[in-house]
């Protein structure tokens, strides 16, 4: 397991949360025991915000239940009990768990003694610090009578746990195997103050009113149809749309960055995927085969044996490199059920992929290239802030890693003075390299503060090894070239689901699928409703035309509800005067404009991208 060098502040603080956190899932559980003395306990770790712990119980649990589970933790933590900890044997230990009858925890010591040691340290406590096991030893913490098994850290004392809230209710298969038994899950989060908690709350609600999902439905962007099956979404309309108008802005700036378009199958040989190596590495994400003509094809999880073969194409000279490839790329891999989310977390969708191959002397350059280009994507899709990770090799450990050692140092410089030259302030994890390269690691961040990691930039020493790709080079001979995978949106799905909720729905005004609807008064207005619109749409605008026969105010809603940008509303003085009455999503008025105004004001706002967040 990678050593952290120096723990910075902040990852101390975030330490000291997981701790804490954690030990609320310690209390959690004794509450629950308190309620149900039949419950099976299965596991309890600190997540990101919060913690969870999962148990089987006699009955479904309902929200009421959460409140006195709550109700039962306050009056825990009052008594401020310490945490204790014993070792015994694992013997000792799954007789003392036979006797209180928790079967998962017997489970978990079971695989302990059987060598699965790890993994069961780091499923028991969700806590990869922890030394759960020691020798034969197991330990247990313990508080009031309450004891578990667990590898800590724990609060020293239940009153340090802070300000805690518990929040839901799902279902979890014991160690997420549809096989096993269905435990409920319940989640909770805990902060060290009040103030924190309520901020968290508040956070949470409002990212619920953003949920890409509700959003996706409500403004017709994408669905997901059971007819079709999960992970698979559908673009709608509106969705469609907006991501055509993205793919155009991306496929422009990667012309004018050098870069050349290719399209790839859906499907390659068996054979393509043994030599690309993700038969071993990745077999758990792909589908099965299917068979063509006795043939075996793969469903593609990634693109990238398809690029090598464009450059494999011919002997390629060096005066040829760089190569850049990039591709809008359909790909599929499997996620298990209970992962898939709205457009987050799917099981096909497209990477906005790239490969670039070239000399040692061009990987600066390159890279630079990579960032820069990332950079102007992200600005102007409205992501200004991001956290970045720079992944290199465990320096005491050389031999998990393929590639000379002269190639690791170069790339690990390159990637690092990339970062520095673009005043890009960047976490260096040792240890977190890929064995077959350094990366970059870039988390957007959106208007609610979250991180969502889609980009990445690798050096990859592994599959040009693979197969065989060679440049000829300024003194006649062979040389193999370096390789950059990248994304800089990642899966374009989980893109516009973040899209979608940093916006909340309510797009710039270049990115809005519907820029402006035209809401005729009356249906004697509905004529020159029409010219407007026609005016609009032949100046280039995405503009709508509402002629139901609803009243103003119910389309105007209507027209607010959909985030439309701008509202032209138009009567009989409108008609006369050829201009229209203009309101913005956000309830502005700005009164009655001539038409050839409002269209220049359009189309001036979209020419500009500016992402402001509404
Ligand atoms: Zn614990
Ligand atoms: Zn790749």
């Amino acid at each position: 397991m990678a050593q952290a060098v120096q723990k910075s502040p902040a990852e101390l603080a975030e330490d000291r949360l997981n701790t804490m956190r954690h030990s609320a899932a310690h209390v959690m559980a004794e509450a629950v025991l308190q309620l149900f003395p039949d419950a099976k306990l299965g596991i309890g770790p600190a997540i990101q915000d919060g913690f969870f712990y999962d148990f089987q119980l006699p009955r479904t649990l309902v929200p009421d239940d959460l409140a006195e589970i709550e109700e039962r933790m306050g009056e825990i933590v009052k008594q401020n009990a310490p945490f204790g900890r014993r070792e015994l044997s694992a013997q000792d230990a799954v007789a003392l768990f036979e006797e209180r009858q928790q079967p998962f925890k017997v489970e978990l010591i079971r695989d302990l003694m059987g060598g699965g040691a790890e993994r069961v340290r780091d499923e028991a406590t969700g806590s990869p610090d922890a030394e759960g096991v020691k020798g034969d030893l197991v330990l247990l913490y313990n508080q009031n009578g309450f004891e578990d098994l667990c590898g800590g850290p724990h609060v020293a004392r239940t009153k340090e746990i802070g300000a805690f809230k518990l929040l839901r209710i799902a279902g979890a298969y014991w160690r997420g195997d549809e096989k096993r038994p269905q435990l409920q899950r319940i989640y909770g989060t805990a902060w060290v103050s009040q103030q924190e908690l309520d901020n968290h709350l508040q956070r949470l609600e409002d990212a619920r009113k953003r949920d890409h999902r509700r959003l996706g439905t409500d403004l017709g962007l994408f669905l997901i149809s059971d007819q079709v099956g999960a992970g698979l979404p559908i673009w709608g309309e509106n969705g469609a749309l907006l991501r055509q108008i993205v793919e155009d802005f991306w496929k422009a700036e990667h012309r004018a960055a050098g870069y050349q378009y290719v399209y790839s199958p859906h499907i390659g040989l068996i054979d393509l995927w043994q030599t690309s190596g993700h038969l071993s590495f990745y077999r758990e994400n792909m589908s099965s085969p299917i068979d063509v003509d006795r043939q075996q094809f793969m469903l593609k999880p990634m693109n990238c044996p398809f690029h090598l073969q464009v450059f494999k194409r011919r002997v390629r000279s060096y005066r040829e490199l760089p190569l850049r490839y990039n591709e809008l790329g359909q790909v599929y891999r499997y996620e298990p059920s209970g992962t898939l989310h709205g457009l987050m977390r799917v099981r096909g969708f497209t990477q906005d992929d790239s490969h670039i191959f070239c000399r040692p002397d061009q990987l600066d350059a390159e890279v630079n290239g990579v960032l820069d280009l990332g950079l102007k994507l992200w600005r102007t899709l409205g992501f200004q802030e991001y956290l970045i990770e720079l992944s290199v090799r465990d320096p005491n450990n050389h031999s998990k890693y393929m590639g000379e050692d002269e190639r690791w140092v170069q790339a690990e410089a390159v990637l690092q003075r990339a970062l520095e030259a673009h005043n890009l302030p960047f976490r260096r994890a040792e240890g977190e390299a890929v064995f077959y390269g350094p990366k970059i690691d870039i988390h957007l961040v959106d208007a609610l503060g979250r991180k969502w990691q889609c980009s990445t930039i690798q050096v990859d020493f592994n599959l040009p090894e693979r197969f065989d790709l060679t440049y000829i080079g300024e003194d006649g001979i062979q040389h193999r070239p370096f390789m950059v995978h990248r994304a800089l949106l990642g899966s374009l799905e989980r893109f516009f689901g973040v899209l979608i909720e940093h916006y909340a729905g309510a797009f710039p005004v270049w990115l809005a699928p519907v820029q402006a609807t035209v809401l005729p008064i009356a249906d004697r207005h509905n004529e020159y409703a029409e010219n407007v619109h026609r005016q609009l749409r032949d100046a280039g605008i995405r503009a709508e035309l509402d002629v139901r026969s609803e009243r103003v105010n119910a389309k105007i809603r209507d027209a607010q509800l959909q985030k439309t940008p701008y509202m032209l509303v138009v009567g009989d003085r409108e008609a006369d005067a050829g201009a229209a009455a203009v309101r913005l999503r956000t309830g502005e008025n700005l009164g009655a404009l001539p038409v050839s105004d409002v269209i220049a004001r359009i189309q001036e706002e979209a020419a500009d991208r500016t992402g402001q967040v509404v």
